[in-house]
């Protein structure tokens, strides 16, 4: 079958200038069509070009085995288990090729044997191995949405749109392919990756793709740890952090993937802490400062961490150790739903744990002096924005940050009472 028929009207509109390709990717899908095989850029990279953004990355897409690619590229490594893909490298950057494949769901019942539908689907409908290799148009509709299902040949300069894509992107619109529930259930990360496209495009949601997420928001619980943190960093590390969360909360999805988050906004001043971790997170990328998640996960665990701490102090456990197992406790909770990997809960904990430091005014000196003391004193002034009351202790330690040496000694190292009976309840 014919995998160039096309929608006329789509060739026109689509603008797409071979300086805004990667040469590499050029050079992947040159020698792959010089060999004989189909291929295409395809997804993110072909959605940017046409929005006038920049591309993050260039995946290619062909009809060649992931074998018969590597065979083609002495710079290039096969990826992945279950479903292989192969990366093409040019120095530091990497082409990443994709075989066609086709997705199982129940647009294609009559192939699949009740048999096969055991083997790959969960009793939810989540797809389990979406492992088979297909034709073009079978891997045009096992993408999620039609904004991500245009195909560039750059030999023809065509785009090919087998699902009004290019009509969504104009109309500024997220359309699953397929049936929403089927598709949400197939995959349930297509309903966080929906919200990510809506927050870093601007775009809106179509009504059916929608609907069903508050539902089927809990099918999120059936989603690895590991997939989830990677699905994190893409939400919150990527500049549009702030506008996902709103979106989360708007389709009642955050507290699939953050309970204890979640609950603490019904206690706690955790929305406004959350919200202006965010807004900072975003204000930092957009000025190129680095930024970290393990900033993140402390704005988003502090309020349960300080109760689970409370709790346990209430118990008769002593502060320092309270601390560690509240810690201990909040992390192995979330890490049940999001991995958090070792380099950044410990720089986590050391936001939480220094957050008890800083009222010690008289120790500044050597507080300022620690490695995660900016990180904390910028915690610090997010709890304050959150609206904690903490004695104008921020705006102290602005001061004494502008101050110089002299300036510093005179600098009253604290009021009155608050010291005394902190010290009397810290245990020796
Ligand atoms: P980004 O700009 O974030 O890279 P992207 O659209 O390129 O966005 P990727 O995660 O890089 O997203 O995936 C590349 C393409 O693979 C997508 O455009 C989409 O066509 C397809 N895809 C990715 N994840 C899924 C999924 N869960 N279900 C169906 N198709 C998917
Ligand atoms: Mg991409």
């Amino acid at each position: 079958m014919s995998h160039f028929y096309m929608n006329v009207d789509n060739r026109t509109e689509a603008s797409i200038a071979s300086e805004q390709i990667s040469i590499n990717a050029l050079k992947v899908i040159r020698r792959l069509t010089e060999h004989g095989y189909e291929a295409y850029l395809v997804g993110g990279g072909v959605r940017d070009i046409i929005l006038g953004r920049k591309p993050k990355d260039f995946d290619v897409a062909t009809n060649a085995h992931p074998d018969e690619v590597h065979e083609l590229f002495r710079n290039s490594r096969l990826i992945g288990r279950r479903f292989k893909i192969v990366h093409v490298h040019f120095g530091g950057d990497i082409v990443e090729v994709a075989t066609f494949r086709a997705a199982r769901d129940d647009a294609k019942e009559d192939i699949d044997t009740e048999d096969e539908d055991q083997l790959n689907q969960t009793e939810s409908g989540m797809l389990l191995a979406d492992n088979v290799y297909g034709e073009f148009e079978e891997d045009v509709f096992r993408r999620d949405f039609t904004i991500n299902a245009l195909y560039y040949d750059p030999e023809k300069e065509e785009v090919i749109d087998l699902v009004d894509g290019e009509k969504d992107l104009k109309s500024q619109t997220i359309t699953l392919i397929g049936e929403p529930e089927n598709r949400y259930r197939e995959d349930p990360v297509r309903m966080i990756r929906a919200i990510r496209f809506k927050a870093m495009l601007g775009f809106s949601i179509n009504e059916a793709s929608a609907e069903p997420m508050r539902e089927l928001g809990y099918l999120l619980q059936d989603i690895s740890p590991a997939r989830l943190f990677e699905e994190f960093l893409k939400l919150f590390m990527s500049g549009y952090a702030a506008a996902v969360f709103e979106e989360l909360l708007r389709y009642e999805l955050f507290g699939w993937v953050f309970p204890d988050s979640r609950r603490a906004m019904d206690y706690a001043p955790a929305e406004k802490l959350i919200r202006a971790a965010l807004d900072s997170t975003d204000r930092r990328i957009a000025e190129d400062l680095p930024v970290t998640p393990a900033f993140i996960y402390a704005a988003f665990l502090w309020y349960p961490f300080v109760e689970e701490k409370k709790r346990l102090e209430e118990e008769g456990v002593s502060h320092v150790e309270a601390s560690n197992e509240a810690a201990a406790n909040i992390l192995a909770k979330q890490q049940l739903f999001t991995s958090i990997p070792r380099r950044f809960s410990g720089p986590m904990r050391d936001i939480w744990y220094l957050q008890y430091r800083l009222p010690n005014r008289n120790k500044a000196q050597s507080l300022v002096r620690h490695k995660r003391f900016r990180a904390a004193y910028d915690f610090l002034l997010l709890r304050e924005q959150a609206g904690e009351k903490l004695d104008n202790l921020g705006e102290w330690w602005t001061e004494y940050q502008d101050a110089n040496e002299t300036e510093r000694q005179t600098m009253k190292p604290k009021p009155k009472r608050r010291r005394r009976r902190r010290r009397r309840e810290r245990p020796t």
